[in-house]
């Protein structure tokens, strides 16, 4: 592609933030790919006199980078990795190529989180600036593994800090955490993510012969109905109800006239904080039970329920989000998990505040413009509050 249009050089030429989201969407960081964003990210911290570390794991790239040795920690953490960008049909640009149509900013990553990270480098910048002998110490965790398995990203990271007895006290993550207008939703927690994958038993044999086959869908059935009709809680004052889909049902012999020898399900709860992943599975295992059928079932958590309590970080951020927008944030634990999940649990608060995530992982991915100097002055905002 070739030069910006000369309305969006005007932004990137104005706007230091819009120029590295600019820079970042070009670089093709495919999960779990950093692409050389965290280079980009290292540099201009190195500059603000972060000792910066890298930590691989795998093929994962993450960023350690922290300026200052004293408590509290605050910590800025995100993502460059992106979601691969899907039908370059439907791409209206280049989803590598920023682009600038009626106010908005388009490509893969301009919402999901490259602005978030964009906007934290040049608060950063602003704020060590002007308050160069902060209190505290300042820090940044990036990976390059939040969209695709997580496991060798911020998970392993927190691992490494705390095998050095290194805590956090506050994270921000720039995740999009916003609905429809930046500012008004601030999560504060997440639901706990457990799938199953199921195999009931069955025997295969002839339709014409029903008492000679064991039909795993006729044993299913009526355990699925239970599942579906199960209330597992009510949610709470900070959650919603616990939910249960089913994602994938598949049985057949092949045949119209061939019952099948087994079925496979997989299914998905997203739960709230009445429950933990072992009395999760303890409950399904308990209806099981309660039919007749065989059956092997394999579980994978993708992470326990998490809540930062109201407290100093969720009030700093509810004042600034007010004092920047006009809007008071509702305080959220909805939407799909966040690398929020292996933060929380060494005892950090952690909130995430990012821009509108309407357009995430869809194609035509974007964000509006005029968002990015709000919400680079939210994070300088919350570092003033917080560390001078
Ligand atoms: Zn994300």
């Amino acid at each position: 592609m070739g030069a910006l249009g000369n309305e969006l050089q005007e932004h990137v030429d104005g706007d230091p933030a819009i120029a590295l989201l600019c820079d970042l969407i070009r670089c093709r960081s495919v999960t779990p790919d950093d692409a050389g964003c965290q280079d980009i990210i290292a540099t201009r911290l190195s500059e603000l006199g972060f000792e910066c570390e890298s930590l691989p794991f795998g093929e994962v790239n993450n960023l350690w980078a922290r300026r200052g040795d004293s408590k509290p920690v605050l910590c800025f953490a995100g993502h460059t990795d992106v979601v691969p960008p899907g039908s370059a049909e439907e791409w209206q640009s280049e989803p590598f190529e920023p682009d600038l149509r009626d106010g908005l900013l388009y490509g893969r990553g301009a919402a999901d989180m490259k602005s978030g990270l964009a906007a934290m480098i040049v608060a950063l910048e602003r704020f060590i600036g002007e308050h160069p002998n902060h209190k505290g110490s300042l820090a940044m965790l990036v990976t390059s593994d939040e969209e695709g398995r997580a496991r060798d990203g911020t998970l392993k990271v927190i691992e490494t800090l705390q095998a050095r007895d290194e805590p956090i006290d506050w994270c921000v993550l720039g995740e999009p955490s916003s609905q429809s207008e930046l500012g008004d939703t601030v999560r504060i927690g997440r639901r706990g993510s457990l799938s199953g994958m199921l195999t009931v038993k069955g025997i295969q044999g002839h339709v014409a012969y029903p008492h000679l086959v064991d039909n795993p869908i006729r044993r299913f059935a009526p355990v699925l109905a239970e599942l579906h009709a199960t209330q597992w809680d009510n949610g709470n004052e900070h959650f919603p109800p616990t939910s249960f889909e089913v994602v994938e049902v598949t049985s057949s012999a092949g045949a119209p006239n061939v019952t099948p020898a087994d079925l496979t399900a997989r299914f998905n709860f997203r739960y709230s904080s009445e429950w933990n992943h072992e009395r999760l599975k303890k409950k399904v295992i308990e209806i099981f039970d309660t039919h007749e059928f065989e059956y092997e079932l394999k579980w994978h958590l993708s992470g326990e329920p998490f809540l930062t309590m109201p407290g100093r970080l969720t009030e700093v951020v509810s004042q600034v989000v007010t004092g920047q927008t006009g809007l008071t944030p509702e305080l959220s634990t909805g939407g799909g998990t966040s690398d929020g999940r292996f933060i929380s649990p060494a005892g950090t608060d952690v909130v995430e505040l990012g821009p509108v995530n309407a357009s995430i992982h869809k194609v035509n991915e974007h964000i509006k413009l005029a968002d990015m100097p709000v919400l680079t002055s939210m994070y300088q905002r919350i570092m003033e509050l917080l560390l001078t």
